[in-house]
């Protein structure tokens, strides 16, 4: 679509919406009661059946490099935009259905997405958010009451599924590809527009007079963004699956979840999606350096806008210095240690490599190694975070080794305070591969229940939560190489 930023579309009416679950904390930034979601016209409306005044639906043009090539026009081929909302206290929020219907970027696609992958997005977005991960966000997930076909394993066996739609909600879904698309096609002036209109509505901090000096600005607050995302999914065990510069939010928010995955045993050469298998780029440990690599892309994209290519350069830089900070600072705050020592670095690099050779579950490990006693240091309380009885007989010596170091840094700092400290950042509770797993054959079924229990722990992921401590269990066996629970394809 030449010339073009969006085309105005509308959403295609289903035979059933039906509202399957809701998100009470983004229904409020919304400024949305309980009465208003229990309307039959707020499922109407949010499955794309039905508009409001004043909203004026349109689906956005973006390219993208893909698995490291550039894969041309893509755009919203599912997504549609219903409009801005200015809530009570100033705040702007974008509304955006997925799977309410073609649109002129779908490419022959129908436009549509299965429950199974709208339940992951839906329940992923709202506990990325309580996780303190920057993210789009989730209003509801509602049912269309028609079937979508789909080739869930791309094995020739395609089947219906029931077909959903989740309404996401963020301040921008403008992603590093709507500004390739424009540049790749030579169209400066649109290019500076977008640029100019960006910086204008979703980064207000942005207030240089001069307009290449704002630019410049823009471009570094958008590297220093994605390094704080990036680091924040290393802190929690978060793979994104398909880093691909469409799905790449220019506000850094974690957006499009597709075959994400959420690392069990720490493993930075694991990937969630079974596209990605043979070459592995969108891997748990490979991200940052992927982050950066999208951030080339975009800033090749701008480059047309800049006298010179220094801004640019210097704003690539910014992602290193941002990431290397943060990860640092993130890590340390994981193992507990509270000034930074002489040290440090290789104690956390060691402690990980040791996680990875004794096959060590992640998030149940680091609420473990809260709980060893800096005075008597014991493998014991560490004992339920590992996969195979095994492993831990072969490294249990060098845990011993290494938790005897660990124990005497630890003693150096506050260390009546640590356990709260590491569990205000070590999570309890993510939404497991498995787990998102089990909610949908439930959900398949007919029942919601075990979504909304989910939704309902993932909103005090830092908290023990004692009632729901099942959702805390690492992998179970029967889901080590389970589809949809260890590997995913694209197809959603
Ligand atoms: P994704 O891998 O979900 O980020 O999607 C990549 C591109 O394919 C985007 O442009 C999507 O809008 C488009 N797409 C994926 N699934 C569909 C579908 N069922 N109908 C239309 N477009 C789709
Ligand atoms: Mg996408």
């Amino acid at each position: 679509m030449q010339g073009a930023c969006w085309s105005r579309v509308e959403p295609t009416p289903v035979a059933a919406p039906r509202l399957l679950a809701w998100s009470a904390e983004v229904a409020s930034l919304l400024d949305l009661t309980v009465e208003d979601v229990a309307s039959s016209e707020f499922a109407e409306v949010f499955t794309g059946n039905r508009l409001l005044a004043g909203m004026q639906p349109y689906a956005a043009c973006y390219g993208g490099h893909q698995f490291g090539h550039w894969a041309g026009q893509l755009g919203d081929g599912r997504a549609i935009n219903l409009g801005e909302v200015l809530n009570r206290a100033g705040q702007r929020w974008d509304l955006q259905l997925k799977g309410a219907g073609p649109t002129p970027y779908a490419r022959r696609a129908d436009g549509r997405a299965v429950l199974r992958s709208s339940i992951r997005e839906f329940l992923c977005s709202e506990a990325m958010h309580h996780l303190g991960v920057p993210t789009t966000r989730a209003l509801s997930l509602t049912a269309t009451g028609e079937a979508v076909l789909r080739d869930k394993m791309y094995d020739g066996n395609p089947r219906h599924e029931p077909g959903a739609v989740v309404c996401r909600v963020a301040p921008s879904f403008i992603r590093f590809g709507n500004f390739e698309i424009a540049s790749s096609r030579g169209d400066h002036e649109l290019l500076a527009r977008l640029v100019d209109f960006t910086i204008a509505r979703d980064f207000p901090e942005i207030v240089e007079a001069d307009a290449d000096a704002r630019r410049a600005r823009w471009f570094t607050s958008v590297c220093e963004r994605s390094a704080l995302l990036v680091a924040h999914w290393m802190r929690v065990g978060f793979v994104h699956g398909v880093m691909n510069t469409d799905n790449m939010s220019i506000l850094g928010l974690t957006i499009d979840y597709g075959p994400y995955g959420w690392i069990d045993d720490y493993d930075p050469d694991w990937t969630p999606n079974t596209t990605d298998e043979e070459h592995r780029r969108y891997r748990f440990g490979q991200q940052a350096q992927i982050a950066h690599w999208n951030l080339t892309r975009l800033a090749e994209a701008l480059a047309p806008l800049f006298a010179t290519q220094a801004p640019l350069r210097d704003g690539l830089d910014r992602f290193v210095a941002t990431y290397t900070r943060e990860y640092g600072g993130m890590m340390a705050a994981k193992f507990g240690f509270l000034e930074p020592h002489a040290g440090d670095a290789e104690s956390i690099a060691e402690g990980l490599g040791l996680l990875q050779r004794g096959e060590v579950d992640m998030t149940a490990f680091f609420r473990a190694l809260a709980t060893v006693d800096p005075k008597a240091p014991s493998l014991e309380p560490l004992r339920g975070a590992f996969y195979d009885e095994d492993a831990l007989r072969r490294h249990g010596a060098d845990f011993q080794h290494w938790l005897g170091r660990y124990a005497a840094r630890v003693s150096a700092d506050a260390p009546q305070d640590r356990v709260e400290r590491m569990n205000a950042v070590n999570p309890r509770y993510v939404l497991r591969n498995y787990l998102a797993q089990e909610a949908i054959h439930l959900a398949e079924q007919g029942d919601l229940s075990r979504v909304h229990e989910l939704l309902e722990v993932m909103r005090r992921p830092y908290d023990e939560q004692p009632e729901y401590a099942r959702y805390a269990a690492k992998r179970p066996d029967w889901a080590r190489n389970q589809p949809g629970c260890s590997m995913l394809s694209c197809s959603s």
